[in-house]
């Protein structure tokens, strides 16, 4: 979250005067409808469904796609654990591939990790630093593959030119706590799609056939979940929309000048970026020899602002998934890993290429509240 205030405060209390929380009230043109609508638009793509969460989205990406047991999707080995949950949620298994310098999935390892068994990959634009789309289309084209966004740290976001989650066959942004425009918990699924859209507007709310908008669903219906946002999130959402570019645009200046000032440091590079115009913003992520030479510069400069080595993330890297690594689930006569009746190891050293990389990288927070004056002598006083 980077602002939020007296707008989001009004627009809530707009939601509770009209006594309707429910987005579904018979008719449209609700919070939650305009917001899906202006969304779309922002992002130029023809359809949106606001959802629960950024894991609600890639599950219903997933259920839009048709992905089923026996599948195999491919994820990077550098994402938050949702990722892979996705693929997992509908009975089929995640691929874990390497990441490369740019901090995002390395468009080779996907081509190596492609099977007859692959449908579909879901490169992530961690840390709002966008892929390398095209070769990841690319691939996707040759082998059949269907391609899932995972834009949840990216809203706003672009790849020469075309905003992320428009690229792929869909999309998904996260709108929790922790992500660039915020409502507590919440998330978005963007396609051009027709038919994923329908197939994961009857998912996302296992209501749907009752629903007004029923008569307009072409594809066969089927038992759904829920997924549904109340008109709160819609409402707050529709304000936080409207703060995004100036958000991005803030980040984006104050980005430019750390670079501008860090890319003759001695000490580090500048990781490489897909498309710097099109990145979010929120980090700078930069590169050291050694795993050793990056802990020294943090401990060094931590007084300074925010920052941190991805590898120790506890969270964001595959070695931390415990219960993917091992294989669990819910119920055994569900289990994906089971169901494809095919032999799937993971283990630590894997992606051994990811780790190395993220050990020596470190992630410099974009100071957001900095005047351009501070932002530069930050800058400075990394660089020395
Ligand atoms: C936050 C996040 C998600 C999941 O979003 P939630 O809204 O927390 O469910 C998925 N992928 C990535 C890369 C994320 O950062």
């Amino acid at each position: 979250m980077y602002v939020i205030g007296q707008e989001e405060i009004r627009a809530v209390e707009k939601v509770i005067k009209s006594g309707q929380m429910f987005r579904y009230r018979g008719g449209e043109g609700g919070f939650t409808d305009q917001f899906e609508s202006a969304l779309a638009k922002k992002i130029g793509v023809a359809r949106a469904i606001t959802t629960s969460s950024g894991t609600g989205a890639l599950i219903c990406a997933m259920v839009g796609l048709g992905i089923g047991p026996g599948d195999e999707v491919i994820v990077p080995a550098y994402t938050f654990i949702a990722t892979p949950l996705a693929p997992l949620a509908v009975g089929a298994v995640p691929v874990i591939v390497d990441i490369d310098e740019t901090g995002t999935i390395d468009p080779k390892a996907v081509e190596r990790a492609v099977n007859r068994h692959t449908r579909a990959v879901i490169p992530v634009h961690m840390c709002g630093l966008p892929c390398n789309m095209e070769a990841i289309m690319k691939i996707a084209k040759r082998y059949k593959l269907l391609v899932c966004e995972d834009a949840c740290q990216a809203v706003g976001g672009s790849y020469h030119g075309r905003r992320l989650t428009s690229v792929g066959h869909v999309g998904a942004f996260s709108f929790n706590q922790f992500k660039i425009i915020c409502c507590g918990e919440g998330g978005a699924l963007l396609t051009n799609n027709e038919r994923i859209h329908q197939r994961a507007l009857i998912y996302h709310d296992g209501g749907c056939v009752f629903r007004k908008h029923a008569s307009q669903i072409k594809t066969e219906f089927f038992p759904g979940s829920n997924f549904r946002v109340s008109e709160i999130q819609g409402a707050i959402m529709m304000e936080q929309l409207k703060r995004l570019d100036g958000i991005l645009a803030r980040l984006r200046a104050r980005k430019a000048i750390m670079i501008e000032t860090l890319k003759e440091a001695a000490r580090f590079i500048i990781c490489p970026s897909n498309d710097l115009r099109g990145d979010c913003g929120t980090t700078l992520p930069v590169l050291f020899e050694t795993a050793d030479s990056a802990r020294a510069f943090i401990e060094s400069k931590k007084n300074l602002l925010g920052m941190d080595c991805p590898y120790d993330s506890g969270r964001h890297v595959y070695i931390n998934w415990g219960p993917i690594l091992k294989k669990q689930y819910h119920h055994p006569l569900l289990n994906p890993w089971r169901l494809s009746g095919r032999k799937f190891e993971y283990s630590h050293d894997m992606c051994a290429r990811t780790l190395n990389i993220l050990s020596r990288t470190v992630h410099i927070g974009v100071p957001y509240n900095y005047t351009l004056k501070q932002t530069r002598d930050l800058a400075k006083q990394l660089k020395g």
